[in-house]
């Protein structure tokens, strides 16, 4: 795995003095599990370019107990492209090797520090997951790097196995060192898909200085730092809030308004507020969650004088305990609890209960039926219950390229059954419309992006028109 850094800055030899590392000395430093080589292949006054090789030792990585997914097959232990590609064992050697200049620190020629030079990055190899491209561009293009992909062929022997998730990416921008290693740093193990160390609390320390001066205000702040924390939702979810409240000061207080309250906004709760709009829009009084689970958008139902009658319906008894929780159930004035029912029910079986209302909510629900039930669901919502509005969500499996380090044909979550594309969503609601009597639109959840659409999508049913 080989990472080289190339200036035309004049004189070119000044890259030795901001990264300490003397051009003519081949220097080596230890990691964890291997080593990191730092040479220069070219050294002049027009052209320097120095290189990282990493050489890791696969049986050192085991015997270090650093984890390399082994699910599904037993040698995947030994035997993984770790050591021939760009991970956050890079972001580790870099911070080792060149950790004076992260820093901003240059003893010989500190002007150099805060100087912004030509600089030019070649990478090889980099994985990344299915829809690579779209992500690696989106991650550095917006800082400014003019970015050159070559997506490497699975086996040149055999052309028509295909591509590998590998490319070689070469960056191009005029920056400072220091901004250059942070990005780097950030950005390698974002586009990766896992880790090799444990991510602990440390992890959002190290994201937050490294992410100073450029990581709030990066229009996929939000997927950086999710894919970097490799998705332990938590740990992401504090990074962002602290990133959000401007635990880097400048950055932060210039973003106000809309813009910042749309970033705060998760996907869910993005999707739960379109829910209610579109279910005050329907002129609805009578409302019912299908599906309710924790009663997130029961609790948002409660608070709009608009819905007389609001209910919650789940299959599962731990949500729905979950709910009156959340709820505060036991507390709840007379007159409140006068409004709302809650029940156990299953979408796939008739139910007189779910009958009587205008409308209905349907939020994230079918993607955990079998497919083989969704005709009975689908008259026991449309045909039986029978609301005058019905506003259902599910997750559009376009997006999942690039979603939260996922590969292909994963799911975002062990229970799905499927994740449609947008054309499978529209044929299956189309035919719900037309079987039963209901005129159909549809709306995106979250942001639109070029290829594959918004995170989610929503289909609003109205019956008779
Ligand atoms: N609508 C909620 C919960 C979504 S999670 C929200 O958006 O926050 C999916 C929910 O569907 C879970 O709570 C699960 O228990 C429920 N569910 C799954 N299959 C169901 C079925 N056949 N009938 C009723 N609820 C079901």
């Amino acid at each position: 795995m080989l990472l080289t850094i190339t200036t035309t800055h004049s004189p070119a030899t000044d890259l030795g003095y901001l990264l300490h590392k003397h051009p003519d000395k081949f220097q080596s430093v230890d990691l964890p599990i291997g080593k990191a080589h730092i040479f220069y292949p070219e050294s002049s006054e027009e052209s320097t370019t120095i290189a990282v090789l990493l050489d890791i030792n696969p049986i050192d990585m085991v015997r270090s107990g650093r984890k390399v997914s082994g699910t599904g097959f037993s040698l995947a232990q030994y035997v993984n492209d770790r050591p021939y590609v760009a991970s956050s064992f890079m972001s580790v050697a870099l911070s080792k090797a060149f950790s004076t200049a992260m820093n901003g620190n240059c003893a010989d020629k500190p002007e150099l520090v805060d100087t912004k030079l030509p600089l030019q990055v070649k990478l090889a190899v980099l994985p990344a997951p299915k829809g690579g491209e779209i992500l690696i561009r989106k991650l550095f293009e917006p800082l400014g790097y003019k970015v050159k992909l070559q997506r490497h062929i699975l086996d040149d022997s055999f052309k028509d196995w295909g591509d590998s998730k590998y490319f070689t990416l070469e960056l191009s921008h005029t920056i400072t060192i220091k901004e250059l290693l942070s990005h780097l740093y950030i950005l390698i193990p974002a586009i990766d898909n896992f880790k090799h160390y444990f991510v602990s609390q440390d992890e959002i320390n190290k994201l937050l200085e490294k992410g100073k001066g450029w990581l709030s205000t990066h229009p996929e702040m939000e997927q950086i730092t999710r894919r970097y924390l490799i998705n332990l939702h938590s740990l992401s979810r504090e990074a962002l809030e602290r990133l959000n409240e401007g635990d880097e000061p400048q950055e932060a207080a210039e973003e106000e308004g809309s813009k910042e309250k749309e970033r705060k906004e998760t996907l869910h709760q993005k999707r739960l507020s379109l829910v209610l709009e579109q279910l005050k829009k329907s002129g609805a009084q009578k409302v019912i969650d299908l599906g309710c689970g924790e009663g997130k958008l029961l609790r948002m139902l409660l608070k709009e004088k608009q819905f007389s009658t609001i209910a919650g319906t789940d299959v599962s008894y731990n949500e729905l305990t979950r709910a009156k929780d959340r709820l505060h159930w036991d507390e709840m004035a007379p007159r409140q609890k006068e409004r709302i029912s809650l029940f156990q029910g299953a979408l796939t079986y008739k139910d007189k209960r779910m009958e009587g209302y205008d409308a209905a909510a349907i939020v994230e629900v079918i993607e955990h039926l079998d497919t083989n039930r969704l005709l009975a669901f689908e008259r026991v919502v449309f045909e039986f219950a029978n609301p005058k509005t019905v506003v259902l969500t599910t997750p559009n499996g376009e997006y999942n390229v690039l979603f939260e380090g996922m590969d292909a044909g994963s799911m975002r979550h062990t229970d799905h059954r499927f994740e449609w594309t947008r054309k499978e969503f529209e044929s299956w609601a189309n035919g719900v419309g037309k079987r039963n009597n209901y005129t159909v639109e549809f709306l995106p959840v979250g942001e639109i992006e070029k290829k594959v659409g918004p995170p989610s999508q929503m289909a609003v049913f109205t019956y008779g028109n």
